[in-house]
């Protein structure tokens, strides 16, 4: 009201002055001017008032119910002056001035009924206190006509009060409905921010899709799953997408409540194979028709792939990507039960890569790793995709073949090829870095059948079989077999036995004498004896290789060095052996023993013997193992005087270019070579190369295994004037020994 009064205040100032002026004819100066100043007054209190409004609007209650309060008053005031216009203003005798001023009266009425329509009790004040006066001057006048007008004035204003009636409660209706409409509106805003928020912060992707699967609405979160906009995916057809895994679980919406799937999905948006969680149900209008389907979608790709990272950890080698340790003894498990089931063979192969080792010593580890990768690579050309490759650790690979044929002797022929598959694949040559270099592995092939085998036990078995196979020269495929079994519950026998024998003191060195060409003893050799309480006495050939593998020869070697030292040490207080030069046997595992240099320094100055009359035998395979370790340990013994003799020359596989680093003194013909050598044209030969190289090197040369004169005369013949043999005497007790002197 006050925001209006502006005008109706102007209006109000200029109807007052029009009035004055034109009631100025028929009405004293002083009752106008006193009147008008009165209208003056009123005026400026509702100027004032609005005013005060315009300049501090304000929507506190308090405010505006002080305001209307005051409002009320003002109203009250200027309707009071008007009304005083309807006695004062009022000319006895004009009637044309008296129509005037009920006209001018009934205007004002009018406009402040509707000026203050909004306020029921402004609106009844300004029209009773205007009308009021002039109705009760009408009836006063005695005048007929005047009281008739009285009377339609009176009904003016009653018809003016039931209209201002309507128009309040139109107005206020309309105030409030418009309130109304401003709060609904807010709280439809609110709702909507609300739930915008909820959609776009929401951790999950949700879209919305009409039943011709086009996309109409998608929140961030979806925009993000998908690396794309929702730009991009608002308006999306579905049904054109590539992958249309989807399409029948968001119509499988449409029918039922909510449809769930997990699953695979590679996105044409983004060109990313996702893992993604999807959940739609329908949605519906009203009438509880189907106007689409909203769909979550929860983007698990991360944790696949975590998952899939772990699992590859848990289970694969990291080197070769093939099955590891743990994983093959689960496939394996699962192929004895199904192998029993079906009553099918299947089988175990074990392949070991030859010589890795010195692989890994002489080109490192990377190398190593490069052959490993290239083998793994092979492995799986030569088998069928349903078998397991592994890797076991190390240069060890295992293959499981499954399905084979029920009969035992098949299967095995069938495991066989397979087994020269690899071993042809393996002999490939292998670009490793520059060179291309040439490998050959063991295999140990073990069947299987049932399910009473256990899994360590068939590794056990392959092992063993695989352990057969380096045996006997390398490069090729052992089965196990039952025999075998035998043979090694005899050596876990023989075990107990070794040890006991190295606690009760079982053991003897008996000597055999070396000699030159005019038969004078240069020395001897002293050979281990096991002197067994109820087998007699053991060949070293019987528990020499079963102490190496257990590590016993670590004890029995230094006690044959201790005992041949001691013997030496007897030897110089007689002339007729001072000057015998004792070779002493040393096995692979003795020599790399990192106090070798030590244990050997010790034994000597312990006996306090000449050193230069101590000869080690190692033999050719040992040394290729570790050949830079080797040299050292040699090189170092020989400064202090020891000799060295290369035993069984010409079985393995020495190059030159090793034997010219090696300190070596002697080298020792093998006795297979020597023993056919009369009749063995190849034998002749490999002897005469012996000798030649042996000279070239610079070193003195020896035959062992010389049994017939003949043989030592070819010998001879060819340059070879030490020998050592059943022809000069075998291996003695040294009593027995020493009187052969
Ligand atoms: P080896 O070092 O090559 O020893 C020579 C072997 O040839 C000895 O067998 C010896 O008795 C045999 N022998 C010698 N002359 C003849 C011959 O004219 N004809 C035939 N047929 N054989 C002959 P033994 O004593 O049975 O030793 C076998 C192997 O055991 C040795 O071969 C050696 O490698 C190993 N060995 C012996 N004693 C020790 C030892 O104390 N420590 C280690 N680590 N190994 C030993
Ligand atoms: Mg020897
Ligand atoms: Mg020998």
């Amino acid at each position: 009201m006050l925001s209006i009064s502006n005008i109706s205040l102007l209006a109000s100032i200029l109807i007052a002055t029009t009035l004055a002026y034109v009631q100025r004819e028929v009405i004293s100066p002083q009752v106008l001017l006193t009147w008008y100043s009165f209208m003056v007054l009123a005026s400026i209190l509702r100027a004032s008032q609005i005013i005060s409004y315009q300049r501090h609007p304000s929507d506190e209650a308090v405010v505006i119910h002080t305001r209307l309060v005051r409002f009320r008053l003002v109203i009250l005031i200027s309707s009071l002056v008007w009304g005083a216009a309807g006695w004062l203003l009022f000319p006895e005798n004009n009637p044309q001035h008296q129509v005037f001023l009920i006209l001018m009266l009934a205007g004002m009425t009018a406009g402040g009924v509707i000026s203050f329509s909004a306020d029921l009790i402004s609106a009844l004040v300004f029209s009773v206190s205007i009308i009021t006066p002039i109705t009760i001057r009408l009836f006063v006048s005695g005048d007929r006509l005047l009281v008739i007008l009285g009377m339609a004035v009176m009904l003016y204003l009653v018809f003016m009060i039931m209209s201002l009636r309507l128009i309040n409660r139109n107005i206020s209706d309309n105030i409030t409905l418009r309130l109304e409409a401003i709060k609904h509106k807010e709280l439809v805003r609110a709702s909507e921010e609300h739930h915008r928020l909820l959609l776009n912060y929401s951790p999950v992707g949700i879209f919305h899709y009409n039943t011709d699967l086009i996309i109409t609405y998608c929140n961030n979160h979806l925009a993000d799953i998908l690396q794309s906009t929702t730009k991009h995916i608002i308006e999306l057809d579905m049904k054109l997408l590539n992958d249309q895994t989807l399409l029948p679980i968001l119509r499988k919406a449409f029918d039922i409540q909510v449809v769930h799937h997990e699953g695979p999905f590679s996105s044409s948006l983004c060109n990313a194979d996702l893992w993604l969680d999807l959940t739609c149900t329908a949605s519906r209008d009203g009438s509880g028709n189907v106007t689409g389907g909203i769909g979550i979608v929860q983007d698990f790709t991360e944790r696949k792939n975590s998952e899939a990272r772990i699992n590859s950890l848990a289970f694969y080698d990291p080197l070769t990507n093939l099955p590891n340790r743990r994983l093959l003894m689960n496939r394996l498990q699962q192929a004895l039960a199904s192998s029993s089931r079906i009553g099918r063979k299947g089988a175990l192969l074990l392949i070991d890569l030859d010589n890795f080792k010195t692989l890994n010593d002489t080109l490192g580890h990377q190398v190593g790793d490069l052959l490993l990768q290239q083998v793994a690579l092979r492995l799986t050309t030569c088998v069928r995709e349903d078998d397991t490759i592994s890797r076991l650790g190390g240069d060890e690979f295992v293959v499981i073949l499954e399905n084979l044929s029920q009969h035992a002797l098949e299967a095995a022929a069938y495991t066989e090829i397979v087994g020269e598959k690899i071993l042809a694949a393996i002999n490939q040559p292998c670009q490793l870095v520059t060179n291309k270099h040439h490998y050959s592995c063991s295999i140990g092939a073990v069947l299987f059948n049932s399910n009473s085998q256990t899994t360590n036990e068939l590794l056990k078995q392959a092992d063993i079989a695989m352990y057969q196979a380096k045996k006997s020269g390398r490069n090729t495929l052992r089965f196990f077999d039952p025999e075998m079994q035998a043979s090694i519950t005899a050596r876990a026998a023989l075990e107990a036995e070794l040890h006991k024998a190295i606690d009760k003191q079982q053991f003897q060195l008996h000597y055999q004498i070396q000699v030159d060409s005019t038969h004078r003893p240069l020395g001897a050799e002293a050979l281990i004896r096991w002197a067994h309480p109820e087998r007699g006495i053991i060949s070293p050939a019987q528990f020499i290789p079963l102490a190496e593998e257990t590590g016993l020869i670590l004890h029995i070697g230094l006690w044959v060095l201790e005992t041949a030292c001691a013997q030496l040490k007897t030897w110089q207080q007689n002339p007729l052996t001072r000057d015998l030069i004792l070779s002493v046997n040393i096995s692979a595992k003795q020599l790399r023993q990192a106090d070798f240099v030590a244990q050997v320094q010790a034994v000597v100055q312990y006996y306090a013997i000449n050193p230069t009359l101590l000869k080690l035998e190692l033999t050719e395979s040992m040394l290729l193992e570790n050949i830079e370790d080797t040299i050292v340990t040699m090189t170092t013994l020989t400064k202090i005087g020891i000799q060295f003799s290369m035993d069984d020359f010409g079985t393995g596989y020495s190059s030159l270019q090793y034997l010219k680093r090696l300190p070596l003194n002697q080298l020792k013909i093998d006795q297979s070579f020597v023993r056919d050598i009369a009749t063995d044209n190849n034998d002749k030969v490999i002897v005469r190369t012996i000798i030649v190289m042996a000279q070239s090197l610079g070193i003195s040369v020896i035959a062992e295994g010389v049994e017939t004169e003949e043989n030592r005369q070819f010998l001879l013949d060819n340059g070879c004037a030490h020998y050592q043999g059943y022809l000069f005497g075998r291996p003695l007790p040294i009593e027995l020994f020493e009187a052969s002197l």
